[in-house]
C-alpha cells in the first residue's frame, strides 16, 4: 500500500477509508497512553484538524450542573477569542447546541444557520458532534472551516471519534472517583486511628481539627459543639489561625456569622466567596472560601464543623463531599468520646458509691458485732448476761443429752447485799457486783465454762462435762477468789467480808429431765445454803439423779 499524504485530502473513496481507519487507530493509541485528558485531548484535535483539513477544532466538555461548555484542548490556524478554558452558556452557538441536544450538527454554510455564532473571521461550514455515554453527553467535538460544506464526508467519522473520546472520559472519571473513594478510606481510617489514641473528647476534637487542617490545607478548622445553652455554641478544638482566636472564650454566639446560619437552620453552609456573603464575619483576611457542616449523632444535631481557606480549591466540590463524609466521621468520634466519658464518669461514682459501701457495710458490720456483744452480755459487769446463759444451758443441755456427759451448775448469790448497799451505796454495791464477776471469770478454767449474771446479785456458773466432784471443786475455787478480794462488809451477817452462798447441782441429763431440773436443784442448794447461815457451799441432793462421781 503506498504511503498515505495527510496533507492532501483523499480523492478516491477507498483512500479515505484508509485514512480514516489509520486516524481512528491513532486516537486509540493516543487515548490509551498515560498522558492527562488535556495533554491527549491537544493531541488529537491536532490530528483531526490535519486530517480533516480544515483551519479549527476544539473539543469542549460540559458542566450539566454549572449549564456550561468549557474548552478542553484546541488546534486553530485563525486568531481566535477561543482558548483552553473558555466557556459558555449550553445552548449558545453550535457547540452550546449539539451539547445541550446530544445531536449531531452539520453546518454546511453558516450563513444558513441563525444560532451560529462567530468565533473565528471567515469561517463558512461547521461540524459538531456529542461525545455521548449512556445517552448523558459529556463533551463535544467541533471542527470548522473557512470552505463551505467541508465535512459532508467525515460525519460518520467524526461520530466514532466522539464514542472513543466518550469512552475515555467516562474511564478518566471512573478512575478519579475511585481514586477519590481510596482516599476517602485512607483518610477514614486515619482519622479513626487518631480520634481512637486520643484521651478524651476535647483531645479527639483536637486531633480532627489538626488532621482536617493539613489534610486539606485550611487556614482553620472548629469544632463548635452544641452545649446548654440554646442560643451559644462551644468552641471546642480549633486548628489553624480564624477568627475564632479573637474571641475570648469558647464560646460562639448563634446569630453570628455563617457558622450561626448553618446552627438555625441546621444545613450545610458553602460560601464559594465570603466577601459577597452578608452574614460572614471577617476574621481572618486571607480566607476567600467557607464551608460548615453540622454534626449529627443519629440525626441529632450536636455540632459544626467550620472549615475555612485561602485557596477556593481547598473546598472544592470533591474535597467538600470528602469534607461530608468526615463530619460523620467527627460525629462517631463525639459520640464515641462522649460515651466514653459518661462511662468513666459512671465507673468512678460506681466506684466512690463501692468504695463507701464498703466503708458502711464494714461500720455496719461492726455496730453488728458490737451489738451481737451487748446482747449476749451484762451491762454492769461485762459477763454473759441471762438470755445467753439461758441459751447456753439449753445447748449444753442437748449436748449432755447426747452424749450421755455429766452437766454441772453453780448458783452463787452476794450475801446480804441490800445491807451492802444500803450501808456502802449504790455505786459501791456495783462496783462489788463487779468485782465479784471478774473474779468469777477469773477462776474458771476452760473455755466452754459460762459465767453469767444471772440477776441481781445472784451469778450462774454452767460447767459442761463436769460431775457433781469437779463443781463442788469449781465452786470452793470460787469461794476462795471472793475471800481473797476481801472486800469489807460491816453489814453481813456471815463475816465481816463479802461472801457468797452457792448452790450445786450435776446430773446426767435423762430423756424425762429438762435443763429446769437443774436449775431448780442448784437454787435449791442455794436456799438451803442461806438458810444455814450463808457464805458455804450447799450440793443438791443426788436421790433421783445419777450422779457421776
Ligand atoms: P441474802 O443474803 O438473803 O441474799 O440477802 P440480800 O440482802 O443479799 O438479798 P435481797 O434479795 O434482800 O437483796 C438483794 C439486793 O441486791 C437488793 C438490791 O438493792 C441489790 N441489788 C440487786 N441488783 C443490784 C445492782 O445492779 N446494783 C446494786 N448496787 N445493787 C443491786
Ligand atoms: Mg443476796
Ligand atoms: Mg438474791
Amino acid at each position: 500500500m503506498p504511503q498515505l499524504d495527510h496533507r492532501e485530502p483523499a480523492r478516491h473513496p477507498r483512500e479515505r477509508e484508509a485514512r480514516q481507519l489509520a486516524l481512528i487507530h491513532r486516537i486509540a493509541r493516543i487515548v490509551a497512553e498515560n498522558l492527562t485528558i488535556p495533554a491527549r485531548l491537544q493531541l488529537i484535535v491536532r490530528l483531526l484538524q490535519e486530517h480533516l483539513h480544515c483551519e479549527f477544532v476544539a473539543c469542549a466538555s460540559i458542566d450539566l450542573r454549572e449549564g456550561r461548555f468549557r474548552c478542553e484542548a484546541l488546534a486553530t490556524d485563525i486568531p481566535s477569542v477561543i482558548h483552553v478554558g473558555y466557556a459558555r452558556d449550553l445552548g449558545s452557538g453550535v457547540v452550546g447546541e449539539v451539547a445541550a441536544s446530544g445531536q449531531t450538527l452539520y453546518v454546511a454554510d453558516v450563513r444558513q444557520h441563525t444560532n451560529y455564532v462567530e468565533t473565528l473571521p471567515g469561517v463558512r461550514s461547521e461540524l459538531c458532534v456529542a461525545m455521548r455515554h449512556n445517552g448523558e453527553v459529556m463533551g463535544v467535538i467541533n471542527a470548522e472551516a473557512t470552505r463551505c460544506d467541508a465535512f459532508a464526508e467525515e460525519i460518520d467519522l467524526l461520530e466514532t471519534i466522539a464514542d472513543q473520546l466518550a469512552g475515555m472520559f467516562v474511564a478518566e472519571r471512573l478512575y478519579s472517583e475511585q481514586r477519590q473513594r481510596v482516599e476517602l478510606l485512607g483518610m477514614l481510617s486515619e482519622l479513626s486511628r487518631t480520634a481512637i489514641d486520643a484521651e478524651g473528647l476535647d483531645e479527639v476534637l483536637l486531633r480532627i481539627a489538626q488532621f482536617l487542617c493539613e489534610r486539606f490545607a485550611l487556614e482553620s478548622v472548629g469544632v463548635l459543639l452544641a452545649g446548654s445553652s440554646p442560643d451559644r455554641l462551644r468552641l471546642s478544638a480549633h486548628a489553624g489561625t480564624s477568627v475564632f482566636d479573637g474571641r475570648g472564650g469558647g464560646d460562639w454566639p448563634a446569630t453570628l456569622g455563617v457558622v450561626g446560619r448553618a446552627f438555625r437552620t441546621g444545613q450545610a453552609q458553602y460560601v464559594a466567596d465570603v466577601i459577597g456573603d452578608p452574614d460572614y464575619v471577617l476574621g481572618n483576611p486571607a480566607v476567600t472560601t467557607e464551608y460548615v457542616l453540622p454534626i449529627r449523632v443519629r440525626g441529632e444535631f450536636v455540632g459544626l464543623l467550620n472549615l475555612e481557606a485561602a485557596d477556593p480549591a481547598a473546598l472544592g466540590e470533591a474535597n467538600r463531599q470528602m469534607l461530608a463524609a468526615l463530619a460523620d466521621q467527627v460525629a462517631g468520634a463525639v459520640h464515641l468520646a462522649a460515651t466514653n466519658e459518661r462511662l468513666r464518669e459512671t465507673n468512678r461514682l460506681v466506684e466512690e458509691k463501692s468504695a463507701a459501701l464498703g466503708q458502711a457495710n464494714l461500720r455496719l458490720r461492726e455496730a453488728n458485732r458490737q451489738l451481737e456483744h451487748l446482747s449476749h452480755c451484762d451491762g454492769l459487769t461485762g459477763i454473759a448476761n441471762r438470755r445467753r446463759f439461758d441459751a447456753a444451758l439449753a445447748a449444753e443441755w442437748g449436748r449432755a443429752q447426747r452424749h450421755a456427759y455429766p452437766i454441772a451448775l453453780l448458783l452463787l448469790d452476794i450475801d446480804d447485799f441490800k445491807g451492802y448497799n444500803d450501808g456502802y451505796g449504790h455505786l459501791a454495791g456495783d462496783d462489788a457486783l463487779r468485782q465479784v464477776a471478774r473474779a468469777l471469770s477469773q477462776a474458771l478454767g476452760r473455755a466452754e465454762d459460762c459465767a453469767a449474771r444471772y440477776g441481781g446479785e445472784e451469778f450462774a456458773v454452767l460447767l459442761p462435762q463436769s460431775t457433781l466432784a469437779d463443781a463442788q471443786q469449781v465452786a470452793a475455787h470460787i469461794a476462795r477468789a471472793i475471800a481473797q478480794l476481801a472486800l469489807p462488809h460491816a453489814y453481813s451477817r456471815a463475816a465481816p467480808h463479802l461472801t457468797l452462798s452457792i448452790g450445786v447441782a450435776a446430773l446426767v441429763p435423762q430423756p424425762e429431765l429438762d435443763a429446769l431440773t437443774l436449775v431448780t436443784r442448784a437454787d435449791g442448794a442455794l436456799y438451803r445454803a442461806k438458810a444455814l447461815g450463808r457464805n458455804r457451799i450447799e450440793t443438791a441432793a443426788t436421790s433421783f439423779v445419777q450422779v457421776a462421781e
